[in-house]
């Protein structure tokens, strides 16, 4: 989906956009984002665009891409243009790799993911040249670089890409593209001028950036928002029974909760309302000044 197949349609330049992995079906935090995302686009009369991160066939859930689009509309998150399928982007992630090659800014590491995942890698593999026949991940060589941006919603973010990450991961040992390269390429091939995102994507945010500046691409604007958690401060990660029952039921309620999740103001008034007037009023409320500039928040209501 690029910008013309959706420019018969007065719109700003803004263009924003939803990302969810089909792992499963949406759980609170998730909609908030979705909800997010979608107000920061409208309340600038931008485009909202949806994009299904689907690469990763370990995490990937059966039917799952379909249960999360059917939650938007039922929640009145309507989107623009055509829905992207990040698995049928392969020719355009290889592209951006070939590129990366040419300019020396990848090697091939045979070290084991589990020993080095969540770590800053320390370029073990960096001058080691992996033999091809060995399976092997590859990698994007940083620098001793500070990569810092303004967060719109969390402030200042600065991170040493060597010290505080190392290299990382741009296509698995099983052939998968890594996260950081395609969500570049394919927010760049969309048009995409502000990411609003949970804030558990920040860390990730400076890789980014430093794939972008390689690829000679413009790079979005940033706002991550908070995470919900449960009581113990863990991301919700589960689409459970109570949520379920209430999209089922009440999908206006769940938008109220979520509006209040955000710190926006709601109208007592919108009890019993429907979700297109839920979100009517919201888009003419939205203030992304109001957003909790915290990282988590744990999520007290019902569900
Ligand atoms: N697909 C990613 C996820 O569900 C989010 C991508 C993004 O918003 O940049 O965690």
């Amino acid at each position: 989906m690029t910008r013309a197949a959706v420019n018969n349609q007065q719109f700003s330049p803004y263009t924003g956009r939803f990302a969810p992995t089909p792992s499963g079906p949406l759980h609170f935090g998730s909609i908030v984002t979705a909800l997010a995302s979608f107000l920061q686009a409208r309340s600038q009369q931008g485009l909202w665009l949806v994009r299904l991160d689907d690469l990763d066939t370990l995490r990937v859930k059966h039917g799952a891409s379909d249960n999360i689009l059917r939650t938007l509309q039922l929640l009145s998150l309507e989107w623009d243009g055509s829905v992207l399928y990040q698995s049928n982007r392969h020719a355009a992630y290889q592209d951006a790799l070939e590129s990366l090659f040419n300019q020396d800014l990848l090697y091939r590491c045979d070290c084991p993911r589990k020993e080095t995942r969540g770590q800053t890698y320390p370029g073990t593999c960096r001058n080691r040249n992996v033999p091809l026949c060995h399976q092997a991940s590859l990698r994007m060589r940083t620098g001793n670089t500070r990569i810092g941006f303004t967060d719109h919603i969390q402030g200042e973010y600065v991170r040493n890409l060597e010290q505080d990450i190392g290299d990382f991961i741009v296509q698995r040992a099983d052939d998968i593209y890594g996260y950081a390269l395609t969500v570049v390429i394919d927010d760049d091939f969309q048009g995409v001028t502000e990411i609003i995102r949970g804030a558990d994507l920040l860390a990730s945010t400076p890789e980014q950036l430093w794939v972008h500046q390689h690829l000679g691409l413009t790079a979005p604007v940033y706002g991550h928002v908070p995470v919900a958690t449960d009581a113990h401060g863990k991301k919700l990660s589960k689409h459970d029974a109570a949520l379920n029952a209430l999209l089922l039921a009440d999908p206006a309620e769940l938008l109220i909760q979520a509006l209040q999740f955000l710190g926006q103001s709601t109208d007592p008034g919108l009890a019993g309302a429907d979700t297109a007037t839920v979100i009517q009023q919201a888009i003419k409320n939205w203030d992304l000044s109001r957003v909790p500039k915290v990282p988590t928040i744990p999520k007290m209501t019902t569900v």
